[in-house]
């Protein structure tokens, strides 16, 4: 299937599923995932009308994304992978929106930067002892600090843990957001995205699904 056709059929099942919850499809943003993904391929996606892009690594999206942003104006670029404090300032040029603040050293690294990206703080939905994220009891001080360095709060971000339902967390998840007063929910990837979308995700980050293989 062609790249635009996959697209396609990806927004039409969001839109499915919210339409299903009652919510309204514009609320939700698509983050294609691009990790990995030749120039070419992404080409064919902004061809098709995608704007938000997701990478997980600094040095590639810097290999591939500067080119890409000039010849298409609008693009948002999406770091969702772990990202080093010692990498944060370079981040900050290359990505619109960082999904992956997970702790305090990196909260100091970005509020020393001028005119931060906006930041979803990771959650480690499922208390996974290897998992990035803050830790659901330390989340409120985390968010504390978040808000005190003045770095704008775009929402909360997680992966549910592998081989287990991922509703029971994005509905976890979406509480401790209420909870909290944070408007973003970062969540749902190709096998899960359209239970994200039932269960309140304003951003869905769907790569696989994307592409042929
Ligand atoms: C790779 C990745 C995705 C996309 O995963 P797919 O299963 O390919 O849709 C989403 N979020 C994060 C954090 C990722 O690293």
């Amino acid at each position: 299937m062609p790249p635009a056709d996959r697209l396609s059929e990806i927004r039409a099942r969001i839109a499915r599923a919210a339409a299903l919850a009652q919510r309204d499809p514009a609320e939700i943003t698509l983050i294609a995932v691009t990790k990995t993904r030749s120039p070419a391929e992404i080409e064919a996606l902004i061809a098709a009308g995608q704007r938000d892009f997701g990478e997980n690594r600094v040095q590639e999206a810097a290999d591939k994304w500067p080119a890409l942003k000039a010849r298409h104006p609008g693009i948002r670029l999406h770091m969702i992978g772990r990202l080093q404090s010692n990498k944060a300032a370079q981040a900050a040029d290359l990505f619109d929106s960082i999904h992956s603040l997970d702790r305090p050293s990196l909260l100091d690294a970005l509020a020393a930067i001028p005119d931060p990206p906006g930041c979803f703080v990771q959650v480690n939905i499922g208390a996974e002892p290897q998992k990035g994220g803050v830790e659901i009891d330390a989340l409120p001080e985390f968010l504390n600090q978040v808000r005190a360095a003045g770095l704008p709060l775009s929402g909360l971000m997680a992966i549910p843990p592998d081989g287990h339902q991922a509703g029971p967390y994005f509905a976890l998840l979406a509480k401790l957001a209420r909870r909290h007063g944070v408007s973003g929910l970062s969540m749902g990837m190709s096998g899960d995205f359209e239970t994200a979308v039932m269960l309140g995700a304003t951003h869905v980050r769907v790569g696989s699904a994307l592409f042929d293989d």
